[in-house]
């Protein structure tokens, strides 16, 4: 089954193309990177599948619910709140900027939407939170605020946080990008081993390395469209198309 299909997306901000007809899917187990210039639409794809952006045109499935499509008359048409909510779940987010929030201790942050969404006891949501935090190698901070922490601490946190929701699909966006050189490779590290459990995931990362290590598929963005596709053996050693090619030579 196709955890996401995106067919025909497309998205403006002030009359400006920015999603130009994006057309992707995305099967489970999955791990597909998404690379391209900045300013070519990635964030925005990943923000629309999450429901943080309201789409213009063309339809969006999750684990086989439709988000949202478009009827013959052009309208956008989105799915009931149910719907949606149930989609919301099933797509875990982890930002650049880590955003938890600063008033909340880690256990708070990691708890919070298992409690309000889940409605889990406070109880079973620490317990989770506790598993997690183990594994992200950080279950001594579970006290600590997230300004107490480092950028990769917080972006560990963070990534507990997307995990206790028990998402289909986790979406990276640039994860790394906020952080040093040397707490970078930490942060890819987490998201190898989550490679290796089969989490399905969509990964926006300026990593050509990782990417390549990581991924079942790499898509390249230019300009709000899907330039080239491929394994990633083929995309990064024998690109086939000239913006490829010139985005990939940067990198060398
Ligand atoms: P990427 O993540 O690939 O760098 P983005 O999706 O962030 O690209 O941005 C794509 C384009 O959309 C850029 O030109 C950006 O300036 C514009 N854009 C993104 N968000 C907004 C917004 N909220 N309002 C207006 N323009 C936006
Ligand atoms: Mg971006």
């Amino acid at each position: 089954m196709d955890i996401i299909s995106v067919e025909n997306l497309e998205k403006s901000f002030d009359g400006l193309g920015v999603l130009k007809g994006i057309s992707f899917t995305l099967q489970k187990g999955e791990v597909l990177s998404i690379i391209g210039p900045s300013g070519s639409g990635k964030s925005t794809m990943l923000r629309c599948i999450n429901q943080l952006e309201p789409i213009d045109g063309g339809s969006i499935s999750v684990c086989g619910d439709t988000m949202v499509t478009t009827d013959a008359q052009g309208k956008v048409v989105y799915a009931n709140k149910e719907i949606l909510k149930a989609v919301r779940l099933h797509c875990g987010m982890v930002f650049q900027n880590f955003n938890l929030f600063p008033h909340m201790n880690v256990l708070h942050n990691i708890t919070e939407a298992q409690i309000f969404v889940l409605k889990k006891t406070k109880e079973e949501a620490e317990a989770n939170a506790r598993l997690l935090l183990k594994k992200m190698g950080l279950e001594d901070k579970e006290n600590a605020y997230p300004c107490q922490l480092s950028g990769g601490q917080q972006q560990r946190v963070s990534i507990a946080r997307a995990l206790a929701l028990k998402p289909e699909v986790l979406c990276f966006d640039e994860p790394t990008s906020a952080l040093d050189p040397e707490l970078t490779g930490e942060i890819l590290n987490v998201i190898k081993a989550l490679a290796q459990e089969k989490m399905t995931m969509i990964v926006v990362t300026h990593e050509m390395t990782f990417a390549r290590d990581i991924s079942d598929r790499v898509i390249f963005m230019d300009d709000g469209q899907i330039v080239e596709e491929g394994n990633p053996n083929e995309l990064f050693n024998n690109p086939q198309n000239p913006r490829t090619k010139k985005f990939l030579n940067r990198f060398e």
